[in-house]
């Protein structure tokens, strides 16, 4: 008698992978759907075989039961062997790999065992050559099974193979999983083959299906479920895959620059809630290629599309995105949000072949063009020079270190009641071999993230202390120089011995420099950079505030920063150039702050009417191409002896 136990066991054990699947939103997506297809199939052949063996005990066969045990094995072979094909295609799925049966003679090919088993089942109605069901023996084999087998050993086999050639694309413990629900499911199929009686098949699918569920389908990993999409691990993971596999896709960049703002609106669940809907509008558009359209999820603000190459709905994207906006998101168009994506399209692999590229351009591309459209190619973007910077900058920045290429410029700053320039500030130059002149506003963030700053700064410290310590700055009319430090460098706990260092080799008196920090710096203020702060201003340093009006700054903290200058921002002054409240606004600044007792600098003046405007305001410093540009050691010299001795004279 057939031992029933091991699909009694298989059916819950089915069952409750589906329904984990369900309660972790394990739906979408195509990885997703085919393991759901896989344990419905299963679950059907589970309860057709055993329903099949519990009819089989009954014998004689009555009439109905003939019927009904007949309708179980059509079934059981059914479902069975269409589970080999879907397995195959769950692990082509995973790997990205389904573009090797992308065209319609693959798919046909593909298909074929699954046809000829299909064909095989329905003329068995007429023939009985694959089983028969008769009243007296129940069910039995015919001659044709082994063909059957045949068929879906084709499917295994090749899975097999597959699996085992795809450890290339997955993770170790994921591969693993995915080999041994193999072995499991095909070693049962050679222990029944020997014994019959034992029905393991089933049950150890299930145990394999259970194994590939907890650590190949971990949606924590792959899904950002609060927003209704995959997650940014998932979009690097596939990415890396299309590539190596080879796969034709098209991404779309979609990135909404309103996001934080709508996010602190609505608060995290509405968050949420709004950016599933976005999602769920793009799943709706009418994709001609619906199938393969994969929606993915970088917090705070951006959603990665990956389509078909064949989609053509991409290009007007924004737009259908923009109508569906009053459509169907209208709830929020009413709640006064406004949808302003702007989108990048890259065509893979024809436009990047590398992952880092993909992903880089999809952070970046917003700023690589500055004419303000909302819909960027990426085959216009990258043959520009400021995307070929961007892409080297690791590569530039270490050359610029190694080869000492960081070169320091000065910029006068007018001292308002003297007329005489007191201070200048020192900015950091690159010219690269290969890229050419970078500016600072470029190198130096990216330095910051690239975690290259500190060597960069250590070359800044070094030649202005070097120029200090070389001239006799009061000879020239210089009280002291401007040197920018970055929060890193804030943050080094050696930073005051190595100031110290300097300050004795080149003997400089720290009166003769000035430190401009950031107001991030203080936001990211730590103990670490308070104590090094203190123990500079200990040692005879002074501290400036710089680009003050573009943060947020409020004039209680300043009063409590050890600052001695603060330095108004470019924008601040912009402003009180053009009409409007602009002026106003730089008035009552200027005046809160000689009201707290603190020197002022004005940075970017670059006419003739905004030093007047600052000169009646009474504002300490100015600084701009008004008065000169950022001057090579040599010409700034050769501009203070011309300039402030011209006025000592007079
Ligand atoms: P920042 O410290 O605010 O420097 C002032 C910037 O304004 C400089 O740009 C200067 O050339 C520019 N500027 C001054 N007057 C005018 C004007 O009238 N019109 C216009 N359009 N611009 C004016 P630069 O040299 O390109 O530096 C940009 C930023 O790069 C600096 O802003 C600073 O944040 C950073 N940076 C430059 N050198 C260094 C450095 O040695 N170390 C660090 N950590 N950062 C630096
Ligand atoms: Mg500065
Ligand atoms: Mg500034």
């Amino acid at each position: 008698m057939k031992v029933i136990y091991f699909d009694l066991c298989a059916i819950p054990l089915y069952l409750m992978i589906l329904i984990v699947c369900y309660s972790r939103r394990m739906t979408k997506g195509n990885a997703n759907r085919l393991f759901l297809t896989i344990n419905y199939l299963s679950l059907v052949s589970a309860v057709a075989d055993l329903g099949m063996v519990i009819l089989s005990r009954h014998l004689p066969f009555s009439e109905t039961e003939i019927i009904l045990e007949t309708a179980m094995a059509n079934i059981y072979l059914a479902a069975h062997n269409v589970t080999n094909a879907v397995l195959m295609l769950f692990l082509l799925s995973l790997t990205r790999m389904t573009s090797l049966i992308a065209k319609r003679r693959d798919k046909i090919l593909f298909s074929l065992p699954n046809i000829v088993i299909l064909i095989l089942l329905i003329q068995n109605a007429f023939t009985h050559t694959v089983f028969t069901v008769s009243a007296e023996s129940g069910y039995a084999r015919g001659v044709l099974m082994p063909v059957v087998y045949a068929m879906a050993a084709i499917y295994g086999v090749s899975g097999l193979a597959y699996c085992v050639y795809s450890r290339r694309f997955l993770p170790k413990n994921k591969w693993a999983a995915l080999l041994i629900m193999y072995l499991l499911v095909y070693g049962a199929v050679i222990i029944q083959f020997f014994y019959p009686k034992l029905l393991l098949e089933m049950f150890f699918g299930a145990l394999g299906a259970m194994g590939v569920m907890l650590s190949v389908m971990r949606p924590e990993e792959r899904m950002d479920s609060l927003a209704g999409m995959e997650s940014w691990n998932a979009y690097q993971d596939d990415l890396r895959n299309i590539l190596l596999s080879g796969e034709r896709v098209q991404i779309a960049v979609i990135r909404m620059p309103n996001s934080r703002e709508i996010g602190r609106y609505l608060g995290y669940h509405r968050y949420n809630t709004y950016i599933s809907d976005i999602a769920e509008a793009i799943r709706c558009l009418p994709w001609k290629h619906s199938r393969r359209i994969e929606l993915y999820f970088e917090r705070p603000e951006t959603i990665y599309l990956i389509a078909d190459e064949k989609e053509t709905g991409l290009e007007k994207l924004g737009e259908r995105l923009m109508e569906d906006y009053v459509g169907s998101l209208g709830k929020y168009t009413k709640m006064g949000i406004r949808f302003e994506p702007q989108i990048c399209l890259i065509r893979c692999p024809d436009d990047l072949q590398k992952a880092e590229d993909i992903i880089s351009l999809g952070h970046k591309f917003y700023q690589l063009d500055t004419s303000g459209q909302n819909l960027f190619r990426a085959e216009e973007i990258i043959h520009s020079h400021d995307f070929a910077v961007e892409a080297h900058m690791e590569e530039i920045l270490n050359r610029a270190i190694r080869e000492n290429r960081i070169e320091m410029v000065y910029q006068p700053i007018c001292q308002v009641a003297t007329g005489a320039y007191r201070s200048a500030e020192a900015l950091a130059r690159l010219n690269d071999p290969e890229y050419g002149e970078i500016p600072p506003a470029v190198f130096i963030p990216a330095a910051e993230t690239l975690g290259l700053i500190l060597p960069i700064g250590d070359a800044v410290l070094e030649q202005v202390f070097r120029f200090v310590g070389e001239h006799d700055l009061d000879a020239l009319g210089l009280q002291y120089i401007e040197i920018n430090l970055s929060v890193a460098q804030c943050m080094q706990s050696s930073l005051p011995a190595k100031i110290l260092g300097l300050q004795r080799k080149y003997d400089v008196d720290p009166k003769r420099i000035n430190l401009e920090i950031t107001e991030t710096t203080f936001e990211n203020i730590s103990e670490l950079m308070q104590e090094n702060v203190s123990e500079l201003i200990r040692m005879g340093y002074t501290f400036t505030l710089d680009d003050y009006g573009i943060g947020y700054s409020n004039i209680q903290r300043l009063n409590h920063l050890p600052l001695t200058l603060i330095k108004i921002d470019k924008s601040m002054l912009d402003e009180a150039s053009a009409e409007g409240s602009g002026r106003v606004i730089l008035e009552h600044t200027v005046h809160m702050m000689q009201s707290i007792d603190k020197k002022l600098v004005a940075e970017g003046a670059e006419t003739r009417d905004i030093v007047d405007v600052l000169k009646q305001m009474d504002c300490d410093y100015i600084q701009g191409f008004y008065f000169s540009r950022p001057l090579p050691p040599d010409a700034f010299v050769r501009f203070l002896e011309e300039h402030n001795s011209a006025l000592s004279r007079s």
